[in-house]
């Protein structure tokens, strides 16, 4: 199927206070300016490299979201054009964040990724770690970020009850800190399960295969 149908397929299934954002990883510069074309201004990578090759030759008015593992040392070559960084892991990337932020009088959203998979390969914060550096910023450690809520990744398997007890235990962990902190966004879903994030309540998906195709 074109990109079009897809993209106009998806649109039609998300309710109006879900944000959709298009994955581009791996994916040329023609078919994201065509989603471009088609009104998408969400974009999402998940490698540094990728992104510094895409960003300068895409519309400006693209909004990038980073949403893969961001290393320390990388921080600076996105923090004067990034929307939103999604994968916020540790405090000392967070610690980063801020720092350059400053530099450029810039405040950065971030998201906390936490931890819900079984598997132990994927990065994320532990609810007692997410919970502690709320804590943190909300006593004005990091002034140049604004954490606007969460984002997790379910365990890849075919098991749809596992991942539902994930995105569920996510959105709890949402609303209970949602009563302290200025929360906006729960990321959770991909091609494969945005259907079910959004019936366990996220409010943003992370969608690439089922509007580009697969990335083989
Ligand atoms: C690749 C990726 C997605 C999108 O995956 P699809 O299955 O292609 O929709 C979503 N979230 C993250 C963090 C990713 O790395």
């Amino acid at each position: 199927m074109s990109i079009e149908t897809n993209y106009k397929n998806l649109k039609r299934t998300l309710p109006s206070h879900v944000t959709l954002a298009a994955v581009s990883k791996t994916h040329p510069i023609e078919p994201i300016v065509e989603l471009y074309n088609l009104g998408q201004r969400l974009f999402a990578e998940n490698k540094v490299q990728e992104l510094l090759e895409k960003h300068p030759v895409l519309p400006s008015a693209i909004e990038w979201h980073l949403i893969g593992h961001l290393q320390t040392n990388k921080v600076k070559f996105i923090v004067p054009f990034i929307d939103t960084i999604q994968s916020v892991d540790s405090e000392k990337l967070l610690n980063e964040i801020n720092k350059q932020a400053e530099k450029i009088d810039r405040k950065i959203k971030v998201l906390l990724q936490v931890k819900i998979a079984q598997e132990d390969t994927k990065y994320g914060l532990e609810v007692n770690e997410t919970k502690e550096l709320l804590l943190k910023w909300n006593s004005g450690a990091f002034p140049f970020v604004e954490i606007e809520g969460l984002m997790g990744m379910a365990s890849f398997t075919a098991d749809q009850n596992q991942v539902k007890g994930e995105f569920q235990f996510l959105k709890h962990l949402y609303d209970q800190l949602k009563l302290y902190y200025p929360f906006k966004t729960l990321s959770m879903g991909m091609s494969s399960d945005y259907a079910l994030a959004i019936d366990c309540g996220a409010t943003l998906v992370r969608v690439g295969s089922a509007l580009f195709g697969s990335r083989d």
